[in-house]
């Protein structure tokens, strides 16, 4: 199937939005894109970067007449993204978003969608730690997935269109319901970044010495959750606040889960540690047969010798830490 959108609006710029708008030039999938953002400094970002055609402060504006338009704000802004560009939208157009929760979305917008227009919300799983428009790129969604969540109302015809735009970005897509959605996204996204917040919060707590110890020795672990825990503060906040059952429902299971690993630490259970490690390690043999992650050792990053840091000279002195 061609794909191909007369005026793709992106309302929000950064990795999302800005990666969007590199696949779709690339591949040549709308004629026109506009580009909406909250603040002066973002556009004037996304303009020098020359992620568009028309650059706005004014939501409605880039709507207006689009035959694609896609959220790509952090979901605590939907509704007022969305109050703003109501009026603006066409008969036809197909209305999107990329939100990493989809239930919340879907209670919050359905009720604004005008009449004529196909809501088909929208979750590509794809990202990295990085926020704002330098940090997207044409290549993000090779190989990950997109997840369209569509009410039954939808034309079959209008999500298919929509499918095809993400397959021609280089996503696989499926389609579910948004509540197994987000029980899905609680246990594949949501939790690993709690626990990783969980952790680093941990260390960021720890008195001083004991903190630049961990940092001195974090590539025996600990550096691969620093990963996750950089990730957006705003986005994250929003994502715990809307997929509130899902997660605390998953994180029932995860504490359970865990007070039986404490059991078999206290007890000296070396069995029941051996299984459960055996059991894990196959789920990442199988992440990497799906073609989610790469074979490579250590995440395949490159084992050349890091800048040896300079040591400070220490100036010995009668004690108490200069300020
Ligand atoms: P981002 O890099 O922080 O960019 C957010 C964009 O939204 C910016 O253009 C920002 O505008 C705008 N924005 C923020 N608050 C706003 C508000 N209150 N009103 C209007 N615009 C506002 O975020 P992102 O990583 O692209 O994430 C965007 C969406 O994608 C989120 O809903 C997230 O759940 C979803 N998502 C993210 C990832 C990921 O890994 N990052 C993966 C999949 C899905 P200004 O800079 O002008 O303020």
């Amino acid at each position: 199937m061609s794909v191909h959108f007369r005026k793709l609006a992106l309302i929000g710029i950064g990795l999302i939005g800005s990666s969007i708008a590199l696949a779709a030039r690339r591949q040549g999938l709308a004629e026109v894109i506009s580009i909406a953002t909250r603040r002066q400094d973002t556009l004037d970002e996304a303009r020098e970067l020359r992620l568009g055609d028309i650059y706005t402060l004014d939501a409605a504006e880039a709507a207006r007449g689009a035959d694609l338009v896609i959220i790509c704000t952090p979901v605590g802004a939907y509704e007022s993204v969305m109050r703003a560009i109501a009026p603006a939208l066409e008969p036809g157009a197909i209305l999107s978003d990329v939100g990493s929760v989809k239930g919340h979305v879907v209670k919050t917008l359905a009720p604004l969608i005008p009449d004529g227009v196909s809501f088909i919300p929208g979750h590509p799983l794809a990202g990295t730690e990085h926020s704002g428009p330098a940090a997207g790129f044409a290549e993000l969604f090779t190989g990950r997935w997109c997840v369209l969540t569509p009410g039954p109302e939808v034309d079959p015809a209008q999500t298919e269109k929509l499918a095809a735009f993400w397959r021609a970005m280089g996503s696989q897509v499926e389609s579910m319901d948004a509540a197994h959605h987000d029980m899905v996204l609680a246990i594949t996204s949501h939790i690993p970044h709690l626990v990783a917040y969980n952790i680093v919060g941990t260390v960021a707590d720890l008195e001083a010495a004991t903190q630049s110890e961990v940092i001195k020795f974090s590539a025996s672990g600990f550096r691969d959750f620093t990963r996750i825990a950089a990730s957006d503060p705003v986005m994250w906040r929003d994502v715990f606040l809307t997929n509130r059952d899902a997660v605390l429902e998953m994180l029932g299971r995860f504490l359970e889960d865990l007070s039986a690993l404490q059991r078999s630490v206290r007890m000296g259970d070396g069995p029941a540690l051996e299984a459960l490690f055996t059991r894990t390690r196959a789920i990442r043999r199988s992440i990497i047969s799906a073609g989610q992650e790469t074979a490579a050792p250590d995440f395949g990053r490159t084992h050349d010798a890091p800048p040896i840091p300079e040591i400070p000279f220490v100036r010995e002195h009668g004690g108490g830490d200069d300020a």
